[in-house]
């Protein structure tokens, strides 16, 4: 990047004053000197010096198809420059074709689409529509789940660190979420024979009245630590479930769109939900969301309940150009096979060094738990590791509820190259604390 274009920003310096100044402090920043970034291509970012990084990041799995994607780009502009808005209340093509769409590539009967803006409101609203369906208000969560920043999705959300009203929402019961590598019965899959799972029924018959609407839980947790349940988890949750007429939502705005190597997450569970909700990736970072249902659990919502933004045609073009960009270059796949070489690469270096405890994921959505030499947390050392990578060019997320999972979710089209060089440059830093 020249000085010329350089000299067009105010500094990371005037960038933190600014933001110190004018924007509310829930709003975080991971590293001590942060970067300010200016411009992204696909799987790299640059900052005012010019400087490339390799996401690893991608905007807590949003953008899939990689920065600035040439054909999403054109797509968004397009219409940006033919039809900027509307409301739902006037149809346009883009919202009917991109529920369509939805239809086609979410699992099973899943079929008819609400359009909004984010996570939150995707979860907000199918548990309003669990909560029209069933005629019950109560619901179930995982521990170490996220679902959103409102008052329902924090309430709903099984990390402290993210719950920080302190008026929570009643009538949620928290089950235990599928932890292996921290089992909370000091067991081992398949002996344990699901106990996390089976669990969920003694909490339906204990903790609630009975009357719950659905319970609710990532196939893969995110900001929870990449906590990845093991096979039959979901299909036994869903036993349980339809034992007791409750409805299964699935928070796929981090898992989806091809992240863990297939389209959704819960394909790897072979579970059809009865609802799902995305947002993220779904605008490859152009701010949709949405949820999608079986007809006779919509055709239920039949009051007037419209977003205003939702299905907007500029951010349908761009989830419809997304969608297209994923199926055409195969993404999902890509996804799967870069994740196992990433993996792989991952799984040598903790036979090298204990201080990775467990390597867990699919796909491209991986995490590194770091421990001390008796599996207690290792944060401190997550963070140092997270700076030097930083300065050699390498973003990374870290999450968990002690913050010490070090979280590999880029966009899919990243390369082996780019692999073999996080893979190398991580090596060189784990060996100097080694
Ligand atoms: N659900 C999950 C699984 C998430 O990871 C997030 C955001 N990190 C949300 C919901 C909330 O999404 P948003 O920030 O778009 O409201």
């Amino acid at each position: 990047m020249s000085e010329l274009i350089k000299d067009q920003y105010i500094g990371p310096d005037e960038v933190l004053r600014k933001k110190k100044d004018y924007i509310i402090p829930c709003v975080y920043h991971f590293y001590s000197k942060p970067m300010q970034l200016v411009k992204g291509e696909m799987q790299y970012l640059y900052d005012t010096t010019g400087k490339q990084y390799l996401d690893c990041f991608a905007g807590v799995s949003v953008v899939n198809c990689g920065h600035c994607h040439p054909e999403i780009t054109k797509a968004v502009c397009d219409q940006v420059t033919t039809l900027q808005h509307t409301c739902t209340i006037f149809l346009t093509e883009n919202i009917v074709n991109l529920a369509e769409r939805l239809a086609q590539v979410t699992p099973g009967r899943l079929q008819k689409t609400f359009f909004c803006s984010s996570g939150s409101e995707a979860n907000e609203g199918a548990a309003l529509l669990a909560s029209i369906y069933t005629g019950n208000q109560e619901f179930i969560s995982l521990r170490q789940g996220l679902h959103g920043r409102t008052k329902l999705g924090m309430s709903l959300t099984g990390l402290q660190m993210w719950r920080t009203d302190t008026s929570p929402v009643g009538g949620i019961s928290f089950a235990p979420n599928a932890y292996c590598y921290r089992c909370p019965y000091g067991k081992r899959h398949p002996e344990c024979d699901l106990a996390c799972a089976n669990e969920i029924e003694t909490i339906i018959k204990t903790t609630t009245s009975g009357q719950v609407a659905a319970l609710i839980a990532e196939p893969i947790q995110g900001n929870g630590g990449i906590i990845t349940p093991p096979p039959g988890y979901f299909k036994r949750v869903k036993e349980i479930l339809e034992k007791y007429n409750i409805l299964l939502i699935v928070d796929e705005v981090q898992t989806g769109f091809g992240r863990t190597g297939k389209m959704f997450a819960i394909e790897h569970y072979g579970v059809e939900p009865d609802i799902m909700t995305m947002a993220k990736a779904l605008g490859n970072g152009v701010p949709v969301g949405a949820f999608t249902t079986r007809p006779d659990i919509a055709d239920k919502y039949t009051r007037p309940g419209a977003s205003t933004l939702g299905g907007n045609p500029v951010t349908s073009a761009a989830a419809l150009a997304t969608l297209e960009v994923l199926k055409k270059n195969n993404l999902p796949q890509q996804a799967a096979e870069l994740g196992l070489y990433l993996k792989t690469g991952l799984t040598e270096l903790q036979k090298k060094y204990p201080l990775l405890g467990d390597i867990r994921g699919h796909g491209l959505m991986l995490g590194a738990e770091l421990v001390k030499p008796d599996k207690s947390p290792a944060p401190e050392q997550l963070d140092a590791i997270l700076e030097q990578m930083k300065d050699r060019g390498f973003l990374i997320g870290k999450n968990g509820p002690d913050r010490n999972v070090m979280a590999f979710q880029p966009p899919l089209v990243i390369n082996r190259k780019d692999l073999d060089n996080l893979l190398n440059n991580l090596n060189d830093i784990l060996a100097a604390i080694h």
